[in-house]
């Protein structure tokens, strides 16, 4: 849950093409938001002069019989030592559509919450994310009794807290979609106690 989607659709398609320069996978990033699904196989990528562009509009599709993705500018003049290689429109293609798949995962992704107030003094851990706010911390009793208010986000339904080496918490965390999760850490940090 702390990897960015976006940089994973990356990471993969830089393993995918191993040897393209950076300055290809830059163009592929810089197209993403030029493309438009028309089909789960078919898409449009808008032409950006700056990039090389000679049309305002490039089709991407899948062929079937061929096993791999085609685009209109494999098809012109120029386009006949591209066709070899692939452009960087297919690239954007396929970089929105892993981009779109990791988002979607993430959003349908259901984590555990809880919270709870603990005392400690030792180091806070937890099997998730652990988010903690010190409780009276201007009082002078807080440093004889440190507490704090916890938010656990966890992938674990029984979420555990360990103070030091101790556990100071179990429960069963409360089922929410991510998220909710992320909205409840910002309300979370908004309170001032
Ligand atoms: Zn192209």
């Amino acid at each position: 849950m702390r990897k960015d989607p976006l940089r994973e659709a990356v990471e993969r398609l830089k393993a995918e093409f191993r040897g393209k320069s950076h300055s290809w996978i830059k163009r592929a990033l810089l197209r993403l938001g030029d493309v438009r699904e028309v089909r789960d196989d078919l898409y449009l990528v808008e032409g950006r002069r700056e990039l090389g562009d000679w049309k305002p509009l490039y089709q991407v599709w899948f062929s079937q019989g061929e096993g791999r993705w085609y685009c209109t500018c494999y098809f012109s003049t120029f386009g006949i030592r591209r066709r070899r290689d692939i452009c960087t429109h297919v690239a954007a293609v396929l970089l929105y559509r892993r981009y779109k798949k990791a988002l979607e995962k993430l959003q349908n992704r259901r984590v555990y919450v809880a919270e709870a107030v603990v005392e400690c003094r030792q180091r806070l851990s937890a099997n998730g994310e652990l988010y903690v706010k010190p409780l009276g911390a201007r009082d002078l009793t807080f440093f004889a009794n440190p507490r704090y208010h916890l938010l656990v986000i966890s992938e674990a339904r029984r979420i555990v807290v360990k103070c030091g080496s101790y556990d100071v918490l179990e429960v069963e965390g409360e089922e929410v979609p991510l998220a909710t999760a992320r909205f409840l850490v910002e309300r979370f940090y908004e309170g001032e106690e």
